[in-house]
């Protein structure tokens, strides 16, 4: 949620910011146009919040620029009127499938506060519904809002809330698409792929990069992809559609336990690692699946979550009081996001490196009590523990190799220690692979696709 910032902000501006803005009656929140060196900008004034010297304008692209005053000219520009989109009616169309929209927030679910230039989560689902009127032509859209927050405010107990939700009432429904924060998506999606195991309908997690009113949005292309997906495709389970490229001409489907955030701004920021998207898919209608098998299992909720888990990060220094600490508050498990091939330092060779000893004897003790399951910061690529001596050691002293990115293992482990008390079985859980989420055969096309 955004903070109301007035004008008495731009004290904070130098007196010589101060003087440019303070003729033109502009305060922070007003639209301006901003000419310099011959370029015209428009946009909205920011509240200074780094160097005084520098007036800071959200332009309506979304990005903000950075302006000293030296041969700066500015003009004061109407405040665009905030046109609420018009409810939406809902005559529903027998002859066309019928989708739930599930709102739980972020980007795709914001507009911009024309008060302080931020973005803020506050739109409805008719708001968007209305923003995007081609989804009405797809099919029959239902709305709800479950959630209305950023994905990085998101605790694995609304994961389960929306996993609840989901189970309630996928039946009544063709498909549902979430609409979801892009920071978190990847977690969300890999903790419903594991609670929502073998459900027989599409489930598809959409965000946006940027927000549903600004011209650079992806959030429309984005659910009329997914929209498109549910209708023409035989696909069942959890994935995640997002933009493919900097074009908009097409968005891929990723399976919700290999996809991942890989950029902080780009609309083609979501990745399928180590495998290949499910499926391309157009706005107007064109599904091309890759490989896909559609699950045959019966559908049963298992909604249970351990919270009682961390994805911890081995660094050059690491130190075994950093993973004891979780053991002493009680963590009953860890993901190691390992080096290269799942590593941590715990071999003593000199004076320097005495301490690696005491990480291994910490792993041990803790692996009696708990979990430790290693992946690999690389991201791509097999976790590959008999290599080394360090990952024959490493398993010897309990730890298990898991085929994942390290957010999916966290998940699992979350999931896999809400499912069981008995630590064997659990391990046992870990090691399986139950519904694809380690990958056996890494597709060699698929690094840096
Ligand atoms: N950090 C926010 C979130 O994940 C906004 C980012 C976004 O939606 O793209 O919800």
């Amino acid at each position: 949620m955004s903070v109301g910032i007035k004008g008495d902000d731009i004290m904070d501006y130098s007196p010589a910011v101060k003087k440019i803005l303070a003729k033109e009656k502009i305060e922070v929140g007003n639209r301006l146009s901003v000419e310099k060196g011959g370029k015209i900008s428009e946009g909205v004034l920011m509240p200074n919040t780094g160097d005084p010297n520098v007036l800071v304008v959200k332009l309506d692209n979304g990005y903000n620029v950075g302006l000293t005053p030296e041969g700066i000219k500015i003009k004061k520009l109407a405040q665009p009127k905030r046109v609420l989109p018009k409810k939406m009616k809902y005559e529903r169309d027998e002859s066309k499938k019928t989708i739930l929209i599930l709102h739980t927030g972020g980007t795709i679910a914001s507009r911009i506060d024309y008060e302080t230039g931020a973005v803020n989560t506050s739109i409805t689902p008719e708001d968007l519904i209305a923003s995007v009127p081609e989804l009405a032509a797809i099919a029959n859209i239902r709305a709800e809002i479950v959630f209305q927050m950023f994905s990085e405010d998101l605790e694995p107990d609304h994961w389960m809330l929306l996993a609840k939700k989901i189970a309630q009432d996928y039946e009544r429904y063709d498909g549902i698409i979430v609409t979801h924060g892009t920071d978190t998506i990847h977690y969300t999606s890999a903790a419903l792929s594991f609670m929502l195991q073998n459900i027989p309908k599409p489930v598809i997690l959409v965000g946006s990069q940027r927000s549903s009113d600004r011209g650079s949005s992806d959030a429309a292309m984005n659910l009329l992809c997914a929209a498109q997906f549910i209708v023409n495709s035989n696909f069942a389970g959890v994935a995640v559609c997002m933009h493919a490229n900097m074009d908009d001409d097409y968005c891929y489907v990723h399976s919700g336990l290999h996809v991942r955030k890989m950029h902080t701004s780009r609309r083609d920021s979501f990745r399928s690692i180590d495998v290949m998207p499910i499926a391309k898919v157009s706005t107007s209608g064109t599904v091309e699946m890759s490989e896909y098998k559609k699950p045959s299992g019966e559908f049963k909720p298992l909604i249970a979550f351990e919270k009682k888990v961390a994805l911890v990060k081995v660094h050059p220094g690491f130190n075994h009081r950093e993973l004891e600490s979780y053991g002493k508050i009680g963590y009953r498990g860890i993901v190691l996001e390992g080096t290269g091939l799942g590593h941590a330092p715990i071999n003593a060779v000199d004076k320097l490196t005495k301490h690696h000893a005491l990480l291994l004897s910490v792993i041990k003790k803790m692996t009696k009590k708990g979990i430790i399951a290693m992946t690999s910061q690389c991201l791509y690529g097999k976790v590959g523990m008999n290599v080394y001596s360090t990952g024959r050691v490493l398993q010897e002293a309990g730890v298990i190799p898991v085929q994942m990115t390290p957010e999916a293992a966290f998940v699992k482990l979350g999931w896999v220690l809400g499912q069981t008390k008995n630590l064997e079985v659990a391990k046992n859980l870990m090691v399986e692979n139950i519904m694809g989420e380690q990958i056996e055969r890494i597709d060699p096309k698929a690094f840096l696709f």
